[in-house]
């Protein structure tokens, strides 16, 4: 793992929420981004050396819809950047880690992603994400 790539935030209405975010922290989003796939529409704000993306729910089936409903408005997952996905997957399943997809998907922000179940880690949603190379 190199660094916190990213943390992600569900929010209930990512307009009003990118105002507020672009206020705290005195930058506009520098990406929207809709993930059909996964039913979000995403924005990302640079700070420093990571980024917080926003996470809206597109449909009522929607992962981020599901966990607005149970827990409210607030921080969704860890993003954590690594160079080879694939080895980390294999790492991290070895250790005991359960991951949700077996296979890397192509998530927002130009990444290839993988989750691990937050039951395998303190109830804590971990997203390992690497960089597509052109
Ligand atoms: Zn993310």
């Amino acid at each position: 793992m190199k660094k916190i790539e990213h943390l992600g935030i569900a929010v209930k209405d990512l307009k009003v929420s990118n105002e507020l975010f672009s206020k705290l922290l005195g930058t506009a989003p520098y990406k929207e981004e809709k993930v059909a796939s996964e039913g979000v529409a995403t924005s990302f704000f640079q700070c420093g050396e990571t980024k917080v993306e926003l996470l809206e729910a597109t449909n009522p089936d929607s992962p981020i819809a599901k966990f607005i409903n149970k827990k409210g408005e607030g921080i969704h997952h860890i993003a954590f950047e690594v160079d080879d996905i694939n080895a980390e997957m294999q790492r991290l399943e070895k250790e005991g880690f359960v991951l949700i997809n077996k296979v890397p998907k192509r998530g927002a922000d130009n990444k290839m992603v993988c989750f691990l179940h937050p039951k395998s880690t303190n109830s804590v949603l971990i997203e390992l994400c690497q960089e597509i190379s052109e």
